[in-house]
Parts: C-alpha cells; structure tokens; sequence
C-alpha cells in the first residue's frame, strides 16, 4: 500500500467517494494510487508536464497493479483532462499558488464536469483565491498543517459565487476563524518579515511608490495582528 505523507494524506480526504480525478502534477501518481487502492475512487487521470517524473508515475502505476483505473498523461496542466473522462474532482498539490492559478487559468475551459478543486499551494495560497473569485468559484473548506518544519496550505473549491475581503483572501477565510496554533505561527513569521522590509523601507527615499509601499505594509500588519490577538 502507498504510504501517503501527512500532507497528501489531507488533499486525499477532500477526494469525495466515487469521484472521477485528475491529480494535476502527479509525479510519482502516489495520491490517485493511494485513493484507487483504498477504494475511495474507481478511476483516475495523472497529468504530469515533465517526462522523468511523467515516467516514474508510469512505473509505480504498473508496479501497483492499478493500469485498468489510473490512466497517466504526458500534459501541461489542465490539458490532461479530456471530455470524455468526465472529470468531477481535480488536485493540484505541491506547486506554489501563482503556479496553480496560472493552471486553473489557463486550463479552466476544460473544468466544465469539475465540481470540486482540492488545492494545496506550498506558498502564496492568495493567488488561488484571488482566482477562485474571479471565476466563480468559492471556498468550502481549507487546512493549514505543518510537517517537517513546512508550513502547508489546502483550498478546497466548488463552483458559485462568494465575496472575500482582501484580507481573507489573505489569510483564508477558514482558517482565520478556526486560527489553529500552525496559523499564528505563519502569520507571525510573516508579520516579522513585513516588519524588517518596513524598517529598510525607513532607510529609503521618500520616493511616492515607497511611501505607498510602507503604507500598504503598515494597513496589513496591523489588520493581521487584530486577528491573531482576538
Ligand atoms: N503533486 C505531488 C505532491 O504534491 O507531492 C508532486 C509535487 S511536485 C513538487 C510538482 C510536480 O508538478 C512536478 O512533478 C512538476 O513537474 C509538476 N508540474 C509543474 N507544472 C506543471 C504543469 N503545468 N502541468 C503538469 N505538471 C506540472
């Protein structure tokens, strides 16, 4: 049985039984194999744009005698997919959100039988939903975790509309109600990080972008500490 590591074994519970999946960066196809061997889904796509990661999907397909279920496609991101799968439920795990959302973008003509997008961007969780906004998608669950020192982002998506303020597209709008001890710990490391750039910012000139640059920065740490005091 594949060992799932605590991150994709999280996108995995957002597969729904007897969903139709497109694993989108699947470079060993571990988390449709996991899902086919567990029994959670009959059948599966593994797109992958690069061919020796492409090929060790193949390997470990055949390895574990999943052929019949897990078809493994050679592809640039959405372009694994086609009509006829009938594609319900797509993960995009392990890539930085502006790399998702650059895939969703491109691809989204090809998301006309997806009911559910299982994201999980390594940082700048923001671009997806930023783009999850624009495109009529909203957010219907999200996770923070930590393993091996790296702090991880899930965004779960469905299709409709929803208005975020630019601060919960930040933060997630899940996540900072739930404000687990993951969450403080990110959004501290990041105050502190806006901090120093501030301070060199107070080095600069008095140049009309960096006044507005600092300005911008002080809004945010002082919207992102309100919520991790409350
Ligand atoms: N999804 C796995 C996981 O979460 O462990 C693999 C993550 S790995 C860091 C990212 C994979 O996405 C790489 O194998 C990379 O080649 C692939 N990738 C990057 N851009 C892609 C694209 N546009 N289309 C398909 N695969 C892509």
């Amino acid at each position: 049985m594949v060992q799932l590591s605590k991150r994709l074994q999280m996108v995995a519970g957002f597969v729904e039984e007897n969903a139709v999946l497109a694993d989108i960066g699947s470079d060993h196809a571990y988390l449709p194999t996991y899902l086919v061997k567990k029994g959670v889904i009959k059948k599966a796509i593994a797109g992958e744009v690069v061919k020796g990661p492409y090929e060790s999907a193949v390997k470990n397909v055949q390895r574990e005698n999943v052929s019949d279920q897990i078809t493994v496609r050679l592809a640039n991101g959405l372009q694994a997919i086609q009509k006829e799968d009938g594609v319900t439920t797509v993960t995009i795990a392990g890539m930085g959100g502006p790399l998702i959302a650059k895939i969703l973008e491109e691809g989204k003509a090809l998301l006309s039988s997806v009911k559910r997008l299982v994201t999980q961007p390594n940082i700048h969780a923001v671009s997806i939903r930023d783009w999850a906004t624009q495109n009529g998608w909203y957010i219907v669950d999200e996770k923070i975790l930590k393993e091996d020192d790296k702090i991880y982002e899930i965004v779960v998506l469905e299709k409709g509309r929803k208005e975020y303020t630019a601060l919960e597209r930040l933060l997630g709008p899940v996540l900072m109600e739930e404000k687990n001890a993951v969450f403080h710990e990110k959004w501290q490391r990041e105050v502190k990080q806006w901090k120093q750039i501030l301070k060199s910012l107070e080095e600069a000139s008095e140049e009309t972008s960096i006044q507005e640059k600092k300005a911008q920065l002080l809004k945010q740490i002082s919207e992102v500490e309100e919520v991790l005091k409350e």
